[in-house]
C-alpha cells in the first residue's frame, strides 16, 4: 500500500524487460522508469525481437532526425526535387520519414500514433510529429533517446497543412494508384505522398490500398510519407504479407502490440506525472484493490444516466467486482466495538460526467458492504464536455488514463479509445460495458474482453486480390471481429 517509489531503492523491471532504452536522463522524464513501478507485473513478455527493432529504430531516428545532416539534406531535396538529379532522386533516400499528426480525441490520438510508430518500425521510416498547435505541448516526454520526434516549425514544407487534407488531395496514395502512378520502377518516386486513413477512407476504392502490396510498393521508396488517421489502424499492417514474418518475430503472441508499443512510446509530461502521482498517493494507494470504471456514452448509443448506472452496478455485483450490500443492518450493540474493514477496495471512476460515481459513493454510505469490505470511490474531474483543443483538458484526461492503468480490474466502455489506452497500458482485459439495445441495458451487461488489444473500428474490408469488398475479420488468423463495435476487427 506504500507509496511504490519511496519504498524501491532499486525499482525492479525499471525497463520493462528491455522494452526501455536505458539512455535517458531520469529527471526529464520521471514517468518513463517509473509508471511500471504504480502498475501490475506484466504478464505479457516482451521478445528479445521487439527489444532489437526497437534498438535498431532509435539508432536510425539519432542517424535522420531533426537537426541533423542527414534531415538537413532530406529537406532539401523535399523543397526542390527539381535541383537534384534523376539518378540521385531515383536512388533510394538515405532517411525517410513518416509524418503524423493528431486527429479527433487524446484516445484516438495516442491510438493512432502508436499505429504509425509500428508502421515506421516495419519500413524503416522514423517518425515525425506535426503539430502546429499548443493542446498536445507539455504532454508527452520524447520517447527516443537522443534525438527529438518533434517536426521543426517553421520549415514550410509541402505538406505543413496537411491537418486539412482529404481523399481529395492529390498527392494522395489512393489518387496516385487512380492515375495508376505508383508502380513505376525507373521513374524517380514523387518526393512526398499523403496516407488518407481518416474514418472515411473506405469510401474511396482506393486508399484501402495502403494494406496491399501495390500500395506498400508505391510508398516503399517515397522519402516522405504524410498520414491523417483517427482509427487504430495497427492490426491492419498485420494483413500485409510483406510484414507478417517480421511481425510475427516481434509480437509471437499478438494480442500485446499496443500494450508493449503503447508502454514504449507514450510517456506523461512531468506536469502530467505530477497529477498523476499526486492524485494516486492522495486517494488509492493505500487499498489493497484498485478498481477503475471508465463511463463513456455516445450519441449513436443513447442510454439514460439511471440505466447506464444501473448497468455498471449489475455489472460490477454480478462479476463480483464490487462488494454486493449488507441484507441486515448492522445490529451492533452498544458495548461492541466497530469492527476495522476486513479491506480496502478503492475505485476509481473517470467519466465526463459526475452522477455515476455520486451514486456509487452514496450506495455504500447508506448500505455497509458484505464481507465488511470498505469502499472508497474518488472521480478526478468531471469536465461535462469533451475539449479536445486546450491544453490543460488534455493534460487531465491522460492523467486519468493513467490512473486507470494502474487498476488491478477495470470496467470500460464500449467503443471508446480512452478506455483502450487505459486498459491497454495497463495489460488487462476489461470488463466491456455493451452498448444499449434500445436505450435499455444490454443482456449480459458487461462482457469480459478476449483481448487486451484495441479496436480498428473501421478496417478496410477489402480484398487486395480481386480488389472489391472483403472480411478482414476472416483473412489472417491472428485478424478477428471485435465485441464491442460491429464491423471492428483486433488482434487476438
Ligand atoms: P473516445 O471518444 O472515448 O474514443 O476517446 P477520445 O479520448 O478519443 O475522446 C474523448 C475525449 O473526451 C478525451 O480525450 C477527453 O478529452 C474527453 N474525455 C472523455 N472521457 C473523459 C474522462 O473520463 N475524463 C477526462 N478527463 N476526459 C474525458
Amino acid at each position: 500500500g506504500a507509496d511504490p517509489v519511496a519504498t524501491a531503492v532499486e525499482p525492479p523491471n525499471r525497463l520493462l524487460g528491455g522494452l526501455l532504452s536505458p539512455d535517458f536522463d531520469d529527471s526529464s522524464c520521471l514517468s518513463r522508469y517509473r509508471s511500471g513501478l504504480y502498475r501490475r507485473q506484466s504478464l505479457h513478455v516482451v521478445s528479445s525481437h521487439l527489444v532489437a527493432s526497437l534498438r535498431r529504430y532509435e539508432s536510425i531516428h539519432r542517424r535522420c532526425g531533426p537537426g541533423t545532416s542527414a534531415y538537413e539534406r532530406a529537406v532539401a531535396r523535399l523543397r526542390s526535387p527539381s535541383n537534384t538529379s534523376d539518378a540521385a532522386a531515383a536512388a533510394p533516400s538515405e532517411c525517410r520519414y513518416l509524418v503524423w499528426t493528431p486527429l479527433e480525441g487524446l484516445g484516438n490520438r495516442m491510438l493512432t500514433l502508436t499505429s504509425a510508430f509500428l508502421y515506421a518500425l516495419l519500413t524503416d521510416r522514423v517518425l515525425l510529429f506535426h503539430h502546429p498547435g499548443d493542446d498536445l505541448k507539455d504532454l508527452f516526454c520524447e520517447p527516443f533517446p537522443g534525438s527529438t520526434w518533434t517536426l521543426p516549425e517553421g520549415d514550410h514544407l509541402p505538406f505543413s497543412g496537411m491537418q486539412g487534407f482529404n481523399a481529395r488531395t492529390r498527392e494522395s496514395l489512393g489518387n496516385v494508384l487512380r492515375r495508376g502512378e505508383g508502380g513505376a520502377r525507373d521513374h524517380p518516386p514523387p518526393p512526398w505522398m499523403y496516407v488518407h486513413l481518416r474514418h472515411d477512407y473506405t469510401r474511396n476504392a482506393n486508399d484501402p490500398r495502403f494494406f496491399c502490396d501495390d500500395g506498400q510498393d508505391a510508398l516503399r521508396r517515397v522519402g516522405w510519407v504524410v498520414l491523417l488517421s483517427d482509427n487504430y489502424f495497427l492490426p491492419g499492417l498485420f494483413l500485409l504479407p510483406r510484414f507478417e514474418r517480421e511481425l510475427s518475430r516481434m509480437f509471437p503472441r499478438g494480442d500485446a502490440a499496443f500494450h508493449h508499443l503503447g508502454r514504449y512510446l507514450l510517456h506523461p509530461s512531468n506536469t502530467v506525472w505530477g497529477m498523476v502521482t499526486r492524485y494516486h498517493s492522495s486517494y488509492l494507494s493505500c487499498a489493497e484493490e484498485r478498481v477503475g470504471i471508465q463511463v463513456r456514452s455516445f450519441y449513436w448509443a443513447r442510454i439514460s444516466t439511471d440505466e447506464l448506472y444501473n448497468q455498471i452496478m449489475s455489472c460490477a455485483h454480478g462479476e463480483n467486482i464490487l462488494p454486493r450490500l449488507q441484507q441486515e443492518p448492522s445490529n451492533a450493540t452498544a458495548g461492541e466495538l466497530p469492527q476495522p474493514a476486513t479491506r480496502r477496495k478503492s475505485v476509481l471512476v473517470v467519466s465526463l460526467h459526475g452522477e455515476y460515481s455520486e451514486r456509487i459513493k452514496d450506495l455504500y454510505y447508506q448500505h455497509g458492504a458484505a464481507g465488511g469490505e470498505a469502499v472508497s470511490v474518488f472521480q478526478p474531474t468531471h469536465l461535462d464536455r469533451q475539449r479536445s483543443g486546450e491544453q490543460l483538458h488534455n493534460q487531465k484526461a491522460l492523467a486519468e488514463m493513467m490512473l486507470l492503468s494502474f487498476s488491478d480490474v477495470v470496467i470500460t466502455s464500449a467503443a471508446s479509445t480512452f478506455g483502450y489506452v487505459g486498459h491497454g497500458l495497463a495489460g488487462l482485459r476489461p470488463w466491456v460495458l455493451m452498448s444499449p439495445v434500445d436505450k435499455k441495458v444490454p443482456d449480459p451487461p458487461c462482457r469480459l474482453a478476449a483481448t487486451i488489444e484495441p479496436c480498428f473500428h473501421i478496417p478496410p474490408h477489402y480484398d487486395c486480390k480481386t480488389r472489391a469488398k472483403g472480411d478482414t475479420g476472416k483473412m489472417v488468423r491472428h485478424v478477428r471481429p471485435c465485441e464491442d463495435f460491429e464491423n471492428g476487427v483486433q488482434l487476438v
